[in-house]
């Protein structure tokens, strides 16, 4: 791609106020300059794109999401409890084959770039449809691994996951260990991927306490969860003490390099432990926690003791599209007092700082790579933060590492 520069009535940098008559300079796959069009024009000699009656931010970031199960859209009703939820999407997976897994991830990967993302954390079980399925974003590959079952060895697991991944050679691609959760992943294999992942500098993410089930199985020892787990023939002797969140920030160490998914169910003293602890990622899936009916995500006390909170679609199997607007839309439906700049800064800035990439993702500055989205907008420059957030459906423009993508 040659250089070219992206012109638009507005730009929303995610760094600064909104640019009215905006534009952005892109010299190969990253970001040269950016400011008034004027300005920008006298600077750098480029082909320029106007993309008029739109508005321009940075790609979205979506931390996490499962896009093994593309195929499961409104395939798994609602069930009595998540337990029966397990049990449902289990019998589904062990029908799919390698080309089955490829197929959904390269229908999700479409389908999250029409909808305005650029990169993606995604959780598979398929590790080694990481290096045949298109690759059309930036994705950080997220292997997960379970040992729930006796005689699972987590070394063995975690190094034939890593070996799957070091196939990956697109420039697009990152790689990291997703541990399933800590009713299905052991101490151990907690502690193996800690170990790796420092030492590979590999993105680490992990589910913890989605459901009630989850706090009455680690708390109690008793409950839907506990006695499914059992009949597996876990070992169970981890139960009937602490949470599985203060299990979690037990087993991490370096707890803010991990992405935490959904900490929906925290009780007073995980609020205490997580003060206590270094600054945590927490990853909420609105649309997926509809449809689970957890408790009410506890966004305020998270923000205000200093969680850096992110927004994620989980998979089609619990939520109806991979929109990130359409999820920040059901997120702000509760809370009014958060404003469109703040929910989309979870989509963005948060999301880039989660992946440890705040210096090249999520922002529009030089030096930051070229992934951009254009939203159509008619408005006021200080409305655009809200009109990107009330936008429905495709986008109209998207650049993924410098160059121009099809997006219909
Ligand atoms: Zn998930």
């Amino acid at each position: 791609m040659s250089d070219v520069i992206l012109r638009a009535p507005v730009v929303l940098t995610m760094a600064g106020g909104p640019i009215e008559d905006g534009a952005v300079a892109i010299r190969g796959e990253r970001i040269a300059d950016v400011g008034r069009f004027r300005e920008v024009r006298a600077r750098n000699t480029a082909e320029v794109i106007d993309l008029g009656g739109s508005v321009l931010l940075p790609g979205l970031i979506n931390t996490h999401c499962h896009l093994d199960y593309t195929m499961l859209r409104g395939r798994i009703a609602r069930q009595p409890s998540f337990t029966d939820w397990i049990r449902t999407i289990n019998s589904h997976k062990a029908g799919f084959s390698t080309d089955d897994y490829i197929a959904a991830i390269d229908a999700g990967f479409r389908e999250a770039r029409r909808f305005g993302t650029t990169t993606i954390l995604n959780l598979t079980a398929c590790p080694q449809a990481a290096t045949r399925a298109a690759d059309v974003l930036r994705t950080f590959w997220c292997a997960e691994l379970i040992d729930v079952r006796p005689n699972s060895d987590p070394h063995e697991i975690t190094d034939a996951a890593c070996d799957a991944l070091a196939h990956l050679a697109s420039p697009l691609a990152g790689r990291g260990l997703a541990p399933h959760a800590p009713y299905t992943a052991s101490a151990e294999l907690y502690r193996h991927v800690g170990r790796i992942a420092s030492h590979e500098d590999f993105v680490r993410t992990t589910h913890v306490a989605e459901s009630f089930e989850e706090l009455q199985m680690f708390r109690h020892a008793s409950g839907a969860l506990y006695d499914f787990l059992a009949e597996l023939g876990r070992d169970m002797s981890d139960c009937g003490n602490e949470t599985a969140f203060a299990r979690l920030l037990r087993l991490c160490s370096d707890k803010s390099r991990w992405i935490f998914a959904h900490a929906n169910e925290l009780t007073d003293d995980d609020f205490q432990l997580l003060r206590r602890a270094d600054p945590l990622h927490i990853v909420h899936c609105p649309r997926s926690h509809g449809y689970f009916r957890h408790t009410r995500f506890a966004y305020e006390r998270l923000r205000d003791a200093g969680v850096n909170v992110c927004i994620g679609t989980d998979s089609l199997a619990s939520a109806p599209d991979l929109s990130l607007l359409a999820e920040l839309r059901i997120f702000a439906r509760e809370r009014p007092h958060v404003s469109a700049r703040e929910l989309l800064e979870m989509v963005t800035t948060n999301a880039a700082a989660a992946l440890r990439r705040q210096g090249e993702l999520g922002r529009l500055l030089p030096g930051y790579l070229a992934d951009i989205v254009a939203v159509p907008f008619q408005g006021k420059p200080l409305e655009a933060y809200e009109g990107v957030v009330a936008h429905e459906g495709a986008i109209s423009f998207v650049m993924l590492n410098g160059e121009p993508q099809q997006v219909q």
